[in-house]
């Protein structure tokens, strides 16, 4: 099972999603809320395909872009909303004669651009790597929940439409995948992760002094912010679940930005023997984002979409709301029964 996943190798790119992309003359691409490394770089590296195509494709991001990742949008191509969508933002769906959707599958994580979408009669296709979503809602859609990240399935999209990578779209793709793999090293990565950064490698990209602007270039005030949430991690079930919480206080008394937090619940799994675990950060008052992970055969998918939220297997988030012992007694209930079913087998 373990060798399956990773030699995962992806299924054929549907015809129907390579034609629009070929005759599209106006597309608009799309991604999840809060974009991260792989929802930017797969978006600007087809946003720059299409171009070259002699398309006139427009980016729309609904949140702004982790500071350390900005420099993978070499040209500023993506627009961020500030709010709710203004007249331009308006208009480049009306006039779209197609949108695409990347790096979600799921309408609801489009955020403010999701209304538009709806009453739009314009196709929608989309490229995705997530193991739920609207899959009825797209004309064309090409979703691999095996794949490391969307940026590789984006590469074949690519190479599909016979256009050759600029170093800059390499370097875009290989942050998109090695963003999404924990720098390769989570059980997503597979043979194609290492497969394609060496295609990546070889092509220019230079991962070194990506990884020092991604992994070791925070602000002082970030490094304090994380060593607060270090502080005040709480232990249960002999230590299989660990959790830690990031209230508005907290961020906001080291002025670290929303989008900054990327990447926070990647230390609690530092832990030996933790199965589970979870960062919960406040949002807006009695409201929070929930980030979890598993390192092992507890699907932490499972749990966040008992909340209505979803991701992967080994990577899942969802929204609650309430207080925060709320919150945290409801997620420990579900973790808890996860791993009593894990240990009865059921
Ligand atoms: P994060 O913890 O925000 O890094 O997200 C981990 C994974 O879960 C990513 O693949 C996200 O796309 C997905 N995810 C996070 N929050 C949600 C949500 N509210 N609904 C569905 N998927 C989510
Ligand atoms: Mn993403
Ligand atoms: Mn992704």
């Amino acid at each position: 099972m373990a060798q399956e996943a990773q030699l995962w190798e992806p299924g054929a790119i549907p015809d129907g999603l390579l034609a629009a992309l070929r005759s599209t003359r106006k597309p608009l691409i799309l991604t999840h809320i809060y974009p991260d490394g792989d929802a930017l770089g797969s978006s600007v590296a087809l946003h720059h395909c299409l171009a070259k195509l002699g398309a006139h494709p427009r980016t729309i991001l609904t949140h702004p872009v982790p500071e350390k990742l900005r420099f993978i949008d070499h040209d500023g191509v993506a627009e961020v909303l500030t709010g709710e969508p203004d007249a331009s933002q308006i208009s480049a769906v009306e006039q779209a004669d197609l949108i695409i959707v990347v790096d979600t599958s799921a309408f609801h994580r489009l955020g403010h651009m999701k209304e538009l979408l709806v009453e739009s009669d314009t196709p929608i296709v989309c490229v995705d790597h997530h193991l739920e979503g609207d899959l009825d809602c797209f004309q064309e859609v090409w979703c691999e929940p095996g794949s490391p990240s969307t940026g590789n399935l984006v590469l074949e999209v690519i190479r599909a439409l016979g256009q050759e990578l600029t170093l800059n779209s390499a370097e875009s793709l290989f942050v998109a995948i090695a963003t999404d793999t924990g720098w390769f090293r989570y059980s997503n990565s597979g043979s194609v992760a290492y497969r394609i950064a060496a295609q990546l490698v070889e092509l220019g990209v230079d991962p070194e002094p990506i990884f020092q602007k991604i992994f070791q270039s925070f602000s002082v005030e970030r490094t304090l912010a994380l060593g607060d949430l270090l502080a005040n991690i709480e232990c249960r079930s002999d230590g299989k679940i660990l959790f830690s919480v990031l209230s508005e206080k907290m961020r906001q008394r080291r002025e670290v930005k929303m989008e900054d937090l990327d990447g926070f619940v990647d230390s609690l799994g530092q832990v030996a023997g933790t199965e589970i675990v979870f960062l919960v950060v406040e949002v807006g008052p009695g409201r929070y984002k929930v980030s979890l992970r598993s390192r092992g055969e507890i699907s932490v998918h499972a749990i966040a979409a008992r909340f209505g939220g979803g991701g992967h297997v080994k990577a899942a988030g969802c929204r609650l709301e309430g207080t925060e012992e709320q919150v945290i007694a409801e997620l420990l209930a579900v973790c808890q029964e996860q791993l009593v079913g894990k240990s009865t087998g059921s």
